[in-house]
């Protein structure tokens, strides 16, 4: 059953702990969880920030207060393009205040909001394609920072439009690199080796900041003759040359402005019905990672239950693997119930849903009051609508008996 109304926080017991906030603001006391606990996954863009800026009180608050009581979470997020060490240090810089930029990079200090371990870029389950493609087409993020990324997975060689511009520059000859960005942040055409080393696949770890010339090579690669730039095979296939791996299809994303602004589902569409047009009416076969897709909630459950056993101690230290594998889920249940929090019904909540999640919408975001009458199709939550991210939390709390 839906329930649409917001609930009212309770205010008996615990005064909250978070730096620096205000100990006027309250929520119902938490007893730390032995077994079969709830556990929260949340959106970052319009639940917790709203582009570089945080959702002042609610976000550090919610956060504070789930550390403070030993209850699982972790961020699932559709945005990347840098690694996952560099976005927890700027969350916790953004979230907490007190840190300072000596205290970045350092996991260990418990006083902080967020360990890496608890973030989920879109792009972090490709860690499980190093074994499978050596030389990879990154596409969108920021240079050098995306391809940093990359390599940080453990990928070998990593190629970025930016070296194929300077090793080729009629391939686009509108591009908006500065001479600086192709001096400092790109390989040389020896290093690059662009017109003679195949790639095995193309990776789109976040949105396009060049969409022309991102267009352009991408288009390039899936066409070419098995990956090699400057060439082109016979049209007509829905196979690609070179599989593409999206991380995510979001249309729309939030960035503070009234309307909200296309994303990497925008460049999607683009690129696939240019590849129709090249290639007799044919469909291109691709995969989409990211939420709505199960793959993105799978990996973030094994990760819930890693995040479980570091608060209970019981982490297995120095092993890497996460996942068996993508989409593979855990066989062991551990968490009573899963909150999916999002501000994006065609995104958080829907993917929540059909993992078989409790879902929690907020207004801090893409959904606006009269969507779901506007779209009946919809996807709504399970839990209900809040005003922000702290009314939700406090209702499922309350709804798990959690005083
Ligand atoms: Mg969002």
């Amino acid at each position: 059953m839906l329930l649409l109304r917001p609930l009212t926080r309770r205010t008996v017991g615990v005064k909250l702990s978070a730096r620096g906030l205000s100990s006027s603001l309250r929520l119902s006391q938490v007893q730390p969880q032995q077994q079969q606990p709830i556990a929260f996954v949340f959106d970052i863009d319009g639940v917790l920030m709203q582009t570089k800026n945080p959702i002042l009180p609610h976000a550090p608050m919610v956060l504070s207060h789930l550390k403070d009581h030993n209850i699982p979470f972790v961020l699932l997020t559709n945005g990347g393009g840098q690694t996952e060490q560099a976005r927890v240090d700027f969350l916790n810089s953004a979230l907490s205040p007190s840190v300072s930029e000596a205290d970045v990079g350092d996991d260990s200090d418990s006083t902080k909001l967020l360990h890496t371990s608890q973030l989920i870029q879109s792009h972090t389950p490709m860690k499980n394609l190093v074994d499978k493609y050596k030389r990879v087409l990154v596409i969108g993020g920021l240079d050098p920072q995306a391809r940093d990324v990359a390599l940080s997975y453990g990928f070998k060689e990593v190629i970025r439009p930016i070296d194929i511009v300077r090793a080729t520059p009629n391939v686009w000859p509108y591009t908006r690199y500065t001479q600086h960005e192709l001096t400092h942040h790109s390989l040389s055409a020896t290093e690059s080796k662009i017109e003679t080393e195949p790639i095995d696949a193309v990776l789109v770890f976040n949105d396009p900041r060049d969409m022309g010339t991102d267009l352009q090579v991408t288009i390039d690669a899936l066409c070419s003759d098995k990956g090699l730039f400057g060439t082109r095979r016979n049209s007509g296939a829905s196979s690609p040359s070179v599989p593409i791996i999206w991380s995510n299809m979001d249309l729309l994303w939030s960035t503070g402005y009234p309307i909200p602004r296309f994303g990497q589902g925008a460049f999607r569409i683009s690129t696939r019905e240019l590849y129709k047009r090249l290639n007799d009416g044919k469909e291109l076969e691709d995969t989409v990672l990211g939420k709505p897709w199960p793959v993105s909630y799978a990996f973030a459950e094994w990760v819930l239950g890693k995040e479980w056993r570091r608060i209970n101690g019981s982490a297995q230290k120095g092993s890497k693997g996460i996942v068996p594998g993508l989409g593979v889920r855990p066989k062991e249940q551990l968490f009573k119930k899963v909150y999916m929090v999002g501000d994006n019904p065609e995104s958080d909540i829907l993917g929540g849903n059909d993992y078989g999640w409790e879902t929690i919408l907020v207004r801090t975001g893409v959904y606006k009051d009269g969507d779901f009458e506007r779209n009946p199709k919809l996807a709504r939550p399970t839990l209900g609508v809040f005003d922000n991210v702290w009314e939700g939390v406090s209702a499922a709390l309350k709804a798990n008996n959690i005083k």
